[in-house]
């Protein structure tokens, strides 16, 4: 051994991650710190039913175990189980998706977003993401060196996609757009007239429509939810769903892609899909046994999961409508509202501020994106009626105090 260690180098990350950005779990480090030091948080700022009042169905975990039990524990086929695959197939179809060219299971939605933008784009090719956005779509673009894209969601619209603005940021080197329907983070759910003019911008200037449908059976009112891709076809669309939220299984990493579209269009896209599949070996494999359970088993429990998010929606208006400086267009999906805040400092000062001062954890407008000049806070409200309301009282008090 020498007697001196080598000068050390520092190992530095990829310089393309400065814009990698993912708010929402940044902030849970400051509440971990105040944690530690013994002060009570409540969290309004991660989309986890299953930390809250919402337990999953005893009948999903015990396909799960039993598949455990069958020897289902080696590795699984990189597209799926075909009990799964059907399952997801079928119920595509009754939404109306015709088609359907590929689909196929992964660790989540997450793993299937990475994976099917990473085989369609070539560095500073483009996607466009919708501003207010899940920051999971800028992060991967980010990865890929994409050139960063957004079109807006219009507020004074119940945050309906602005389609003449969408259409006006395609550019030559545009090959996709994030239709996130019900939303995250407004709780919108779109109309069919909106998704019929997305189609028709996709279809005039050959895009591929990426529809994030994760959230698509918690509708709190309103119309029931229409697939984008069963409008359209022709038009290449893959459809995005899972068992994290209506399932209430986030921790198992269970979702899925459906690719449809024209299949002399699609089949080298949908081929590219597939390689970096296999090189991932697959998904779970038992757990994907809890797919055919979900989707063709008893759904009693998201008739009492929107029945609650529905009174808890309530509640967030109430507020927003009694609370002087705020206010918000009510969401009709999802469980996140997205309340405007008139304030004079930025949205990330006031949530660090309210974390520091209420220990009450909301994530900033801006960790999303958002209109120059407007500030926002999206608001979890998955948590019991008494815990969500102590929280939007303590929102109040920390407004007023601040600005009274
Ligand atoms: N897409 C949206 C719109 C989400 O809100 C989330 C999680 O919050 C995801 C995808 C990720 O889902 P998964 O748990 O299936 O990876």
């Amino acid at each position: 051994m020498p007697d001196t260690l080598p000068r050390a180098h520092e190992i530095l990350a990829a310089t393309r991650l400065e814009h990698v950005r993912y708010a929402i779990r940044d902030l849970a480090v400051l509440a971990e710190d105040l944690t530690r030091q013994g002060k009570q948080i409540l969290p309004l700022n991660i989309g986890d039913p299953v930390i809250f009042d919402f337990d999953t169905p005893a009948h999903l975990i015990e396909a799960a175990a039993r598949a455990m039990r069958d020897g289902h524990n080696g590795y699984a086929p990189s597209l799926g189980v075909k009990p799964a695959l059907e399952a997801i197939r079928a119920e595509a179809e009754a939404k109306g998706i015709r088609n359907i060219q590929s689909v196929f299971v992964t660790e989540g939605v997450s793993e299937a977003v990475d994976i099917v933008l990473t085989a369609l784009l070539e560095p500073h090719e483009s996607v466009l993401t919708p501003l207010p956005d899940y920051p999971l779509y800028d992060a991967i673009l980010a990865k890929l060196n994409a050139q960063p894209n957004s079109y807006s969601l219009d507020e004074s619209n119940d945050w309906q996609p602005d389609v003449a603005h969408l259409e006006s940021r395609v550019t030559q080197n545009t090959r996709g757009l994030v239709v996130i329907n019900p939303n995250n983070p407004t709780g919108a759910v779109y109309s069919r007239g909106t998704l019929e003019k997305i189609v028709e911008v996709a279809r005039r200037h050959n895009l591929v429509i990426f529809a994030d449908e994760i959230y698509a059976r918690l509708i709190l009112d309103g119309e029931p939810h229409i697939s984008i891709a069963s409008l359209a076809p022709d038009v290449p669309v893959v459809t995005f769903g899972g068992l994290s939220k209506e399932y209430l299984v986030p921790g198992w990493r269970l979702g899925w892609g459906i690719v449809s579209g024209n299949p002399a269009v699609v089949a080298p896209y949908v081929e590219g899909i597939h390689k970096l599949l296999r090189a991932r070996l697959s998904a779970n494999h038992p757990l994907q046994y809890a797919i055919p359970a979900a989707l063709q088993g008893p759904k009693d429990h998201i008739n009492e999961t929107v029945d609650k998010l529905r009174r808890r929606r309530d509640l967030v208006m109430q507020w927003a409508r009694n609370t002087r400086r705020a206010s918000c267009v009510s969401p009709r999906g999802a469980f996140y509202a997205f309340p405007r805040l008139d304030i004079p400092e930025s949205d990330d000062d006031f949530v660090r501020g309210l974390l520091a001062e209420e220990h009450v954890l909301v994530v900033h407008g801006s960790g999303f994106g958002e209109a120059p000049g407007t500030r926002h806070i999206r608001i979890v409200f998955l948590p019991p009626e008494p815990i969500l309301d102590q929280a939007l009282g303590k929102l109040t008090e920390y407004l007023e105090r601040h600005w009274p």
